[in-house]
């Protein structure tokens, strides 16, 4: 049970304060914004409206049947109803009825429509109360609990509602900024560790097109610098929406000097430069501020040698045609093992346009080729940072893509006995002894870049193995090809709204990344066609949840078939499309072939502006709520070992499929009732191939390592065994009542402490026969822990109640649920 100190006692009545003073406010403020009527035919609104009176000016806004992602105004005039096509402008919320005036926001659009007609039959005098409309159509957010306790710098009442399992961990206030934007502004590193240790998004932009670590440089906050990079992963090449300048612009041009070492000493590149031709480094911004200091730290700097050699990757002098077949003939003899998510690379020396050095990369399937320009010293990708050498280019692209379509994970290098092309005179600076062993080296495909840290490591990217190299948050490059889409080829290099032409590129490509993952894929078209639900077939009720990439509803799916189904509903954000699309896609893969009891059901997938995935709806919803909330209701001796078994059992099942989930944790078991807990989030979850036991993560994400055993953390394995080890924190989770394992420490210490041979201590109710199990799933080796079948017999065969092999067994299960 929770200790409570007075000081504590005073924040959380603060928190309830807090929380109806946010009621009241929900409550009147939204008023004038609930116009929204869903997806509404144009009968149903004209009657609707009727029925609201039918005065002069009385409106509202529904989503569009015929073109995706509009929406149409409903407004009566002279006791007629009008309807006016909202237009969407790309992919961002951008609306207008007459295309001349482009509105940022459906409200603020309405807005304009209250205040004068502008054309219109009539001005728009009254709301038809219905909702408001979606987040994914709104300019900005609304200040919430964790907005407010983050701004004062309540560090109780932050970590009492993320353990909680505070799921609007990224909403955003009437700034587009989230409770990370605002701990970074004021430096409360405190703060800003729990919110990274609960997941939040690190590199997300505000209405001004800042994230936080543009902040945290504005403010002149090092150590909030090191917080967001090392911990949280922020990417130090991000560019602001607006100036294009990414945070050590920033902080060189306020003359912050120890934001400036901080950032240099975390690998930032010294020279960035600004876009569209301006071509301003953090030197020339300082410079011009006076800061003589701060502009000298930066022209002086030298940078650590790079860490990728010459011979790994350069062809010397090929044609592109030439480049390709090399990489994909690389690529074939690859096979499985190609990682959709690095790109395969070379570099060669071209005599076009008076010679230069071509990146050429394979990414996939599609090519592309950039030139790598010279200006002085300085080599340089499009607009890109300038970098020392051609090597230290690589290794830049090696880490983050920074506008390429993807990192460059896969260096192919010249085979040995391959017959030199004939070599035109090599660029100066490769006429050195060493490069005579250019053609002279036998093919072997390096392993990729490592990607993980054993924990006593120190870099930049430990939680978050790969999130600095996302490439959501990256500027586009133009590459040279023109198998590259025009429009993504025509995109101003200086555009870094969500939509650049990388990350387009990256959901043209999405469903089939997903391909390796799902063995239950049919000869032809996309898994995600075979399991696709016509959006008209569903309705919205509620919001219950929130999940990762947006709000999870409850609603009601009627196909035609006249069948009717209570369904949960998960979204996918439009704002998080470009970027989660694959990953929310990929949990459906997953769930797709997973039928079970102990398992949620995957319903269906939704494809529209909103991604939507429906699933059997789940009761009594989170299995970690319900804990907190009704400690009462679940007893060590029956409910929690029932549940328990439920997981084992569910997990053994996952096992035989050959799945590994990766998350398990209380957060993600949902309760159908109180005799019925099933395993959800499939989010992280991956097949293992035929031949292994078990699969290498080489792509990051933000990782609950709390969860993780040690072979996951230190070298990112993972099999059902470090399941086994998640499983035990779990059961630690649930005989807790909730508490957040290792209370505050840090990911970082987690690992120092499990390295060391301590574990998690015994929580007071848990029966000393669970405890045993609990202690064997933390078995340091992996091959010591139980099976999770030993384990779902072990929980399923206590004495304390006769039916529950049935139970488990789901036997009865529907009978109970219906009683
Ligand atoms: P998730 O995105 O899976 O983390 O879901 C966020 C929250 O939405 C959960 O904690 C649940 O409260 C709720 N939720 C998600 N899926 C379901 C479901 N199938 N049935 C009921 N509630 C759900």
């Amino acid at each position: 049970m929770l200790s409570f100190s007075s000081a504590m006692l005073k924040a959380v009545t603060k928190f309830i304060q807090m929380k109806t003073e946010l009621m009241v406010h929900k409550m009147s403020g939204d008023e004038n914004i609930r116009w929204f009527h869903g997806k509404i035919t144009r009968e149903a609104a004209e009657i609707v409206l009727k029925n609201a009176g039918g005065e002069d000016g009385l409106f509202l806004v529904r989503e569009s049947n015929t073109a995706v992602g509009d929406y149409v105004l409903s407004v009566m005039h002279e006791n007629e109803p009008v309807h006016y096509q909202i237009r969407r402008h790309g992919e961002d919320a951008f609306f207008s009825i007459d295309e001349h005036t482009v509105h940022h926001g459906l409200e603020t659009l309405i807005e304009h429509y209250q205040g004068d007609s502008h054309g219109l039959e009539t001005r728009l005098k009254k709301v038809c109360l219905k909702d408001p409309p979606p987040h994914d159509a709104r300019k900005h957010g609304r200040t919430n609990l964790l907005h407010r306790a983050t701004k004062e710098g309540n560090y109780t009442v932050v970590s009492e509602l993320l353990k909680c399992g505070y799921r609007s961990v990224d909403a955003k206030n009437a700034e587009g900024q989230t409770a990370v934007h605002l701990a970074s502004v004021l430096g409360e590193d405190g703060i800003l560790k729990k919110l990274i240790e609960s997941g939040a998004n690190i590199n997300c932009r505000d209405t001004a097109g800042n994230t936080p670590l543009h902040y945290a440089c504005q403010m002149n906050l090092p150590s909030t610098v090191r917080t967001l990079v090392q911990m949280g992963g922020a990417n130090v090449q991000v560019r602001n929406t607006e100036t294009g300048w990414v945070p050590l612009h920033e902080a060189a041009y306020r003359g912050h000097v120890e934001v400036v070492r901080a950032l240099l000493a975390l690998d930032a590149p010294a020279h960035p430069r600004t876009p569209g031709g301006v071509d301003k480094t953090p030197a020339d911004l300082a410079a011009e501020g006076g800061f003589t200091e701060c502009e000298e730290i930066l022209r002086n700097y030298k940078p650590p040698a790079a860490k990728s050699s010459r011979k790994e990757w350069y062809h010397g002098s090929i044609i592109r045609n030439q480049a390709v077949e090399i990489l994909q003939e690389s690529e074939k003899e690859l096979g499985e093992d190609v990682d959709d998510m690095v790109g395969i690379f070379l570099v060669r020396w071209s005599d076009r346009k008076g010679g230069g050095y071509v990146l050429t990369m394979l990414h996939a399937g599609k090519p592309y080729h950039f030139q790598i320009r010279k200006k002085d010293k300085f080599y340089f990708i499009d607009d890109g940072p300038y970098l020392e050498s051609l090597e230290h280019v690589i290794s830049h692209y090696s880490i983050l893509s920074d506008g390429l379509p993807a990192i460059l994970g896969r260096p192919v290098a010249p085979k040995k006995e391959a017959t030199p092309p004939p070599l035109p005179p090599l660029p100066p600076e490769l006429q050195s002894p060493s490069s005579s062993q250019v053609n002279g080296v036998s093919r072997n495909v390096p392993p990729p870049l490592p990607l993980f840290l054993n924990h006593s490591g120190s870099s930049s990217s430990f939680l978050s193995p790969s999130s600095s190299t996302s490439p959501r948050v990256s500027p586009s490059l133009s590459p040279l090809s023109s198998k590259v889409p025009p429009s993504a080829a025509a995109a101003p290099s200086t555009s870094v709204m969500n939509s650049t032409p990388a990350s387009r590129r990256s959901e043209e490509r999405n469903v089939d990344a997903l391909q390796p993952l799902n063995p239950f894929r049919a000869s032809h078209g996309s898994p995600i066609d075979e399991v696709n639900i016509p959006r008209e077939y569903l309705s919205l009720g509620p919001v219950i949840g929130e999940g990762e990439f947006g709000s999870v509803y409850q609603g009601v799916y009627r196909p035609p078939n006249g069948m009717e189904m209570e369904v949960a509903v998960k979204t996918l954000h439009s704002e998080h499309v470009s970027s989660n699309r694959e990953e929310f896609l990929r949990e459906a893969v997953v769930m797709m072939g997973l039928k079970h009891h102990c398992i949620v059901s995957l319903i269906g997938v939704s494809e529209g502006q909103t991604l939507l995935m429906v699933q059997e709806l789940l009761a009594l919803g989170s299995m970690l709520d319900f804990l907190l909330e009704s400690p009462e209701q679940a007893s060590p001796a029956y409910e929690l070992k029932l549940w328990a078994s439920q997981i084992a059992c569910g997990m053994s099942y996952l096992e035989e499929k050959g799945f590994v989930h990766r998350d398990l944790a209380a957060r993600n078991i949902l309760l159908a009732s109180k005799v019925q807990a099933k395993i959800s989030d499939f989010g992280l979850s991956r097949a293992l191939r035929v031949d292994s036991d078990y699969y290498r993560a080489t792509q990051g994400g933000r990782w609950p390592i709390k969860w993780y055993a040690p072979e996951s953390f230190n070298y990112g394995t993972f099999s059902h065994a470090s399941d086994v080890w998640s499983f035990g924190v779990t059961l630690w989770e649930m005989f807790s009542y909730g508490k957040q394992p290792y209370g505050d420490l840090r990911g970082v210490q987690v690992i120092q402490l499990v390295e060391k041979g301590e574990r998690l201590p015994k929580p007071a109710r848990c029966p000393e026969v669970v405890w045993e199990l609990i202690t064997k799933c933390w078995a340091y080796k992996a091959a010591e822990r139980p099976t999770f079948s030993s384990l779902s017999d072990a929980f399923s065969s206590v004495a304390e109640y006769v039916n529950v092999q049935e139970l488990v067994g789901g036997v009865i299960e529907n009978r109970i649920e219906r009683v």
